[in-house]
């Protein structure tokens, strides 16, 4: 039954109901009343009858004057001292009250009623004042039932009813259109929490609770279920260069192809950003190429974006319920894993394959914990001070990231920016880098604490056209001069993509922020080759200046590059700077900068800025050496 229905029919009964208990307590209330009314005008009827009598009047005078005095339904009569009722000869037969009222009720109280039959009786006595006799006055009254009782006050309670009636009808129908404007706005809610606002299709929660659902309905039987994921290869080439008006526009047109092919109850939901996952029922192992190619062949056709024809190729991973995971987060992500074995493999499409290498298995878990911890700000940016070989002073520091794994603990830098980097989460991870790092800067300065930061890119940043405008907003923002903050590029990054580095080197060189070649030598490029290069700095790599006491060839190498270095006007950082001697060598060899552990190791913001406090401090209490931790 609809809501609407059920409130009229409940608000109709429930105002039915109260008519019907107002009339029955109008009616007993008419009831008591008239009880304690008839009586007193019984009484002053009798009294009026008194003062007819003579002074002193014998029963005889008495019991003549009664009978001229009754109605149809008052009787009068007369009792004396001993309760005996005494009617006169001629008296009407109903004149005696009925005989069933107790004549010692009737000599001792003034009034009452009784009940015989269907006539209730109500008397009323009154002693005649001289005389052993009491006038008893008995009015007879036929039992009012409901339906006479309704005969007079029926039309107003009708009206009342009427009335009452088209109230609540009226409440009923209001409140039925605010449950109803609620109920959609509900649904409205619930449909936002549960969807995808740019391509209406489910989003990842609501695949989750699905697949879970599906796992719990098919609860053992042999049926088997499909988990795939699509991501789309050249989405992010597409939003970058044509806009992401353009990349919305496909997503949304993938995201309706997928809806067209796939037929309840098997359903599509974008997961995040260019990739969907699709939830597939009686799939298995046998089935799955052809579903393979069923679902990559949704993007066979051109897409027509903005009058362009756009040709796009997804890869497919799919994980298999029950043999590859049992719940729907394990599915989902051994759906994505299979995605990246099927990179790796060069395949367009993959199942999940389990994983011998515990390390790459780990790998695995880690992607979706790496995005975790970048959401909830699990990552912290340690510091790593850099000494002023020429004059002792920390001038800056480089931002490292750091993350504590809840699990696993302390996941090295190393082993998670490769991660971020296969998974495309380095642009998000950079992003917070540099606006920590930026923030953390431009707070030391407006301590009065000029130093510059370091912030690391990776190759794939060279390719972010958001990158740029992205610095130039935070130095902006945080009023720091560009000068202030360098970015460090690997020789090997640099050269995956010579002219792309150019280009994207050039802008931030025209912003005025600092370019630094990180890990120098372990590449294959020469000076030569950086030098076309808007390079301002120079960082050797570690290697060559951790074992450059005990191996000549790294001392020449190091040597070397400081002097072509200086040639080409470069700045040159060692890092890896691990004991005194590698300290005071590389200051003779004319190095300009050193970092390492004898200097500090990275630490948190507030132990970096302690050590800056302390170093100026010690400037300003004594000489040039006090600089020195
Ligand atoms: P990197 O940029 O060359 O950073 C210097 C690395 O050398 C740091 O390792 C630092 O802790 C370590 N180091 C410094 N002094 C010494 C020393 O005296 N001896 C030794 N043995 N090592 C020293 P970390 O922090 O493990 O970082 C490793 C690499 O991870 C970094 O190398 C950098 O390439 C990358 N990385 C760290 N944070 C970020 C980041 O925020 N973004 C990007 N793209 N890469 C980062
Ligand atoms: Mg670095
Ligand atoms: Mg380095």
């Amino acid at each position: 039954m609809q809501q609407r229905t059920k409130l009229l029919i409940g608000s109709l009964a429930s105002s039915l109901g109260i008519i019907v208990l107002f009339t029955s307590i109008a009616f007993t209330s008419a009831l008591d009343f008239t009880r304690q009314q008839i009586p007193n005008l019984l009484r002053d009827h009798n009294q009026h009858l008194i003062e007819m009598l003579p002074e002193r009047p014998s029963l005889e005078q008495i019991l003549a004057m009664l009978p001229h005095h009754e109605t149809r339904s008052d009787s009068l009569s007369v009792i004396d001292a001993a309760g005996r009722q005494l009617v006169s000869a001629n008296s009407h037969p109903r004149q005696a009250p009925p005989a069933q009222i107790d004549s010692e009720s009737l000599l001792t109280a003034s009034s009452g009623y009784t009940t015989i039959g269907n006539n209730e009786y109500i008397w009323a006595s009154t002693p005649i004042p001289d005389t052993p006799y009491t006038l008893v006055n008995t009015h007879r009254r036929a039992q009012t039932g409901l339906r006479d009782f309704m005969k007079h006050i029926g039309v107003p309670i009708g009206f009342a009813a009427l009335i009452s009636i088209w109230l609540s009808a009226w409440g009923a129908m209001v409140i039925a259109s605010l449950f109803r404007k609620l109920n959609e706005q509900h649904a409205q809610l619930e449909h936002q929490a549960r969807h995808d606002p740019l391509t209406g299709l489910p989003n990842r929660d609501a695949l989750s609770k699905t697949i879970d659902e599906t796992i719990a309905q098919l609860d053992g039987s042999p049926q088997g279920l499909a988990v795939c994921m699509i991501d789309l290869q050249q989405f992010k080439e597409i939003n970058d260069s044509l806009g992401h008006h353009c990349g919305d526009e496909l997503l949304r047109q993938v995201a309706s192809r997928l809806n067209e092919t796939l037929q309840a109850p098997n359903q599509a939901a974008r997961f995040y950003g260019n990739k969907f996952a699709i939830l597939l029922r009686n799939a298995g192992e046998a089935t799955i190429d052809s579903i393979a190619e069923t679902l990559l062949g949704t993007l066979e056709n051109a897409f027509e974006i903005d009058g362009r024809c756009l040709y796009i190729r997804g890869t497919l991973g799919v994980a298999l319920y029950p043999q590859h995971a049992t719940s729907a987060p394990a599915l989902l992500q051994k759906a994505e894993a299979a995605i990246f074995q099927a990179r790796e493999n060069a395949q367009y499409a993959a199942i999940f394959q389990a994983l011998d290498n515990a390390g790459a298995a780990e790998r695995l878990g880690l992607i979706n914990d790496l995005r975790n911890a970048l959401r909830d700000g699990q990552l912290e940016l340690h510091y790593q001070p850099k000494r002023d070989l020429r004059n002792q002073h920390i001038i800056g520091a480089e931002a490292l990231a750091r993350w504590i794994h809840p699990e696993h603990g302390f996941i090295p830098p190393d082993q998670f920016i490769e991660i971020a980097e296969r998974t495309g989460l380095i642009k998000e991870l950079t992003r917070w880098v540099l606006e920590t790092a930026v923030q953390q800067c431009a707070q030391c300065h407006a301590n009065g604490r000029a130093m510059k930061i370091s912030a690391n890119l990776s190759a794939i940043n060279l390719h972010d056209d958001e990158l740029v405008p992205l610095i130039a907003a935070l130095l902006e923002q945080h009023d720091l001069p560009a000068q202030y903050l360098v970015v460090e590029i690997t020789e090997t990054a640099m050269m995956a993509d010579p002219a792309r580095a150019k280009a994207q080197l050039g802008k931030l060189d025209t912003l005025g922020v600092c370019i630094s070649i990180d890990d120098f030598g372990t590449g294959y490029s020469s000076l030569g080759h950086l030098r076309q290069l808007p390079v301002d700095e120079i960082k050797i790599d570690k290697s060559f200046v951790m074992d450059m006491i005990a191996s000549e060839d790294d001392a020449s190498i190091v040597r070397a590059t400081i002097g072509l270095a200086h040639d080409l006007s470069l700045e040159v950082v060692a890092e890896g700077v691990e004991d005194e001697t590698i300290l005071q060598q590389l200051t003779a060899m004319g190095c300009d900068i050193a970092q390492g552990y004898h200097i500090a190791r990275p630490m948190p913001a507030m132990d970096f800025i302690a050590l800056l406090e302390k170093t100026h401090d010690d400037a300003a209490d004594g000489p040039a050496t006090a600089l020195r931790y």
